[in-house]
């Protein structure tokens, strides 16, 4: 099932997506179950927001492929690499990536992002899958130059508009069988099977749920492959994996600092 949360007559609702149609529900599904209101709403006359806003955190594990911690020029730590991201740099398909005034060097990161949906502590990695909702695709953008400069990522991934999630929430999701694929101007850029990750989502959950509690619409980015690159204004990227659907966002400069 597809999930999409949308603007609708004011409001904002979730639907399950059918064809070129939504079937409109009562509530969040997340905690609302899946009742629907009788509605169906043409998907071209609303507007798709980001599925989810997580509640607490936005998790993102860092060089989850070898080929792309290769690309940083290192090699991948031997545990996954825990960075979060604040949730005010959430936006939607479609809305626009605001690259700072104070970076000299915006990039794509496009990346599998597992939807937490119950609340989990000290999970154990057999049992972690039971806690996901379902998954979404993301884009982990990064200020690299501030990045590099800071020594910590805080300021580097977490500018607003940076934490593009999208287009809709596949509840039924087998991250083995699907690829991913990041394009700039339709023009291929990272490419690779999801089986390419070092830690598995379920082993990331197992691992970050023994440091903090994550809870229902926290969201795990599971890292990207290599091939990140720079985006500049007027670039549309798109990030697509197999299955669930494509987030696409076009690319603007932020308004100069006055
Ligand atoms: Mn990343």
């Amino acid at each position: 099932m597809k999930i999409a949360r949308f603007s609708h007559n004011d409001g904002i609702r979730y639907g399950i997506l059918d064809g070129d149609e939504i079937v409109v529900l009562d509530g969040d599904p997340m905690f609302a179950g899946y009742e629907t209101t009788g509605e169906r709403v043409r998907l071209g006359d609303v507007a798709l927001l980001a599925p989810v806003i997580p509640r607490s955190k936005v998790v993102c594990v860092g060089k989850n492929y070898h080929d792309h911690a290769a690309e940083m020029g290192g090699v991948a730590p031997e545990e996954p690499l825990l960075f979060l991201k604040p949730n005010t740099a959430v936006i939607g398909t479609g809305d626009t990536i605001v690259r700072p005034a104070i970076s000299e060097r915006t990039e794509h990161e496009g990346e599998l992002v597992a939807v937490i949906g119950r609340i989990a502590k000290n999970v154990r990695a057999e049992d972690a899958l039971d806690y996901v909702f379902g998954y979404t695709v993301g884009n982990d953008v990064t200020a690299r130059d501030l990045q590099r400069k800071d020594g910590q990522w805080t300021r580097g991934k977490g500018f607003d508009t940076f934490c593009p999630l999208g287009p809709v929430i596949e509840t039924e999701f087998d991250p083995d069988a699907a690829r991913i694929e990041t394009r700039v101007n339709g023009e291929v850029r990272q490419e690779a099977p999801l089986t390419d990750m070092i830690h598995s989502v379920a082993d990331i959950i197992a691992y970050a749920s023994a440091v903090f509690t994550l809870l229902p619409g926290d969201v795990i980015m599971t890292g990207t492959p290599a091939g990140v690159g720079e985006i500049v204004a007027g670039d549309v990227v798109e990030v697509e994996v197999t299955g669930i659907g494509t987030l696409r966002n076009p690319v603007r400069d932020a308004a100069p600092v006055r």
